[in-house]
């Protein structure tokens, strides 16, 4: 069961449950929202730094989120979902500098890029994209900070930054297995750790330095910038309360972001769990290796769609492997993607042939209840055993 009071879902869509893998337990837990109707899920997904073009290893973490939204809302469940923009960080400060351009103008165009990129992939539109430099985020993170102070869960150091203190949490390290002792400092934001009081207390507030430039904004403890996770804390609770029900990312998302948005949310609300199910999928690989910006083995998508693949194609081959088990990116894979999809298309097109002339020998699953496909994704998402039910009914219904 998971963790905090699970209200019986009071619907009739059927008796199978919905479970998902929950990282805080490693476990397969049988999902059910916080609202007592039992319908409305409040979702939040970790979205793009936006410092460059977001690679197709980001893509694959949203075209997952993507798929778990759109299954929810097969099961009749109505899907609030938030996506920040990570707008204010070292990278974004680093990349304006280098521009010589002002912070907005910089992350503008990367921001319209990954709408461009998330219709090309078909992927649906999450309710709201809040962005960390809204003033009145930066109000809502400054309050929380202040929160955490009064509580003693925060103090602000010598060098004028302020950080969480992890010792006056005690969970602090649960989702991510870790033992306190174990933790390192992660360079997310410059800290100097000779001014923290354990070396895995993280920023809140950065006080301002030289290299931030004109990037700047007032607090009570002097001009500064928000620490990334409190971002997420802050933007999360802001639009969807100080619970939430589903919380996904990448697996480098779980420590230290995901456990530090656990200690600044549940430290501030005093509510606990902040998540009722964190969700993670697994990397794009290219040759084993994480794709990643600092590896430098990275596509963007116009780099796939310029060899003449579409939106589609990429999105399929993204989807086809199980979130959690590590994915190849490979041009085979691609081209496998697109066989899939033609055969898909193929019958697609014969069906309707067949039904325009008026054919009764249709083969269709009648109701949600037989319909394999959905069921398999109800196992936590279980997309390569749905796609072998469909090709298997696609055979059938060929013959
Ligand atoms: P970032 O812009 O680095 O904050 O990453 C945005 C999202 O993409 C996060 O949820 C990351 O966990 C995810 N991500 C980054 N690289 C990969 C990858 N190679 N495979 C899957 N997800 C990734
Ligand atoms: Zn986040």
């Amino acid at each position: 069961m998971p963790r905090g009071a699970a209200p019986a879902r009071d619907d009739n869509l059927r008796d199978m449950a919905l479970r998902l893998f929950n990282t805080y337990s490693r476990a397969l837990e049988e999902f059910h929202p916080l609202d007592p109707e039992g319908k409305i899920v409040k979702m939040y997904t970790c979205g793009p730094t936006v410092y460059s073009r977001a690679h197709i290893g980001n893509f694959r973490a949203y075209v997952f989120e993507d798929l778990l939204q759109r299954h929810l809302e097969l099961r009749g469940f109505k899907v609030h979902r938030v996506m920040n923009l990570t707008d204010v960080d070292d990278k974004t400060i680093r990349g304006s500098r280098a521009e010589n351009l002002p912070l907005a103008e910089f992350t503008a165009p990367f921001k319209e890029a990954f709408f461009e990129d998330l219709e090309a992939l078909q992927i649906k539109m999450p309710g709201a994209f809040p962005a960390a430099t809204e003033e009145r985020y930066i109000e809502a993170m400054i309050a929380m900070i202040k929160t955490l102070i009064e509580r003693e869960l925060a103090y602000q150091a010598e060098d004028k930054s302020v950080y969480f203190r992890i010792n006056r949490f005690p969970k602090y390290g649960e989702l991510a297995h870790f033992d306190l002792a174990e933790l390192k400092s992660t360079g997310r934001v410059k800290n100097d750790e000779y001014d923290k009081e354990h070396v895995g207390d993280f920023a809140l507030w950065k006080a301002w330095d030289e290299e931030d430039g004109p990037v700047a904004w007032e607090s009570p403890w002097g001009r500064g910038r928000p620490g990334w996770h409190i971002e997420c804390s802050a933007m999360s609770m802001a639009l969807l309360g100080d619970q939430l029900d589903i919380h996904c990312g990448g697996v480098d998302n779980i420590f230290p972001h995901h456990e530090a948005e656990i200690a600044q949310s549940e430290g501030c609300s005093g509510l606990a769990p902040f998540v009722r199910y964190w969700l993670h999928c697994a990397h794009l690989l290219v040759e084993g290796q994480k794709m990643s910006k600092s590896l430098g083995n990275f596509y963007v998508l116009p780099d796939l769609l310029a060899k003449g693949y579409s939106g589609r194609e990429v999105r399929y081959a993204l989807l086809r492997v199980h979130y959690r088990a590590p994915l190849n990116f490979t041009f085979e894979g691609l081209e496998e993607a697109r066989q899939a999809l033609a055969r898909l298309d193929e019958w697609l097109r014969r069906l309707w042939e067949a039904a325009r002339a008026g054919e009764r020998q249709v083969h269709q699953p009648k109701t949600i209840e037989d319909d394999k496909f959905a069921e398999a994704l109800d196992d936590d998402l279980n997309i390569s055993a749905a796609l072998g039910h469909l090709f298997d009914q696609i055979r059938v219904s060929n013959r």
